[in-house]
């Protein structure tokens, strides 16, 4: 399921242009990260709606760059909540 959305969110992007010239994988972070602040304003101006739709950005973004690298995230986010599960108890002696 995640995999097929990681494809169809690389085909998008191709098909509307986004990938006509190669990208570096900083740029492509960055875009996320970009996704990430909008999501910050919006939930800043209490936006709910426009909170939402961030969000979805940071996951499209992720998709579109999973799918052009042809990552594996279903495999690798099914092996990292695994992992999770088995961390101690605030781990990593972090504030937050
Ligand atoms: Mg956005």
């Amino acid at each position: 399921m995640i995999n097929n959305l990681c494809k169809e969110a690389y085909m998008t992007a191709k098909s509307k242009g986004w990938h006509d010239e190669p990208s570096e994988t900083g740029t492509l972070l960055a875009l996320i990260h970009a996704e990430v602040s909008e999501a910050l304003e919006a939930d800043r101006k209490g936006d709910h709606e426009n909170f939402a739709e961030e969000l979805a950005d940071v996951c499209i973004r992720t998709f579109d760059l999973c799918g052009l690298k042809g990552i594996d995230l279903e495999s690798a986010i099914s092996k990292k909540m695994e992992f999770n599960k088995t961390r101690p108890y605030k781990h990593g002696g972090k504030a937050y």
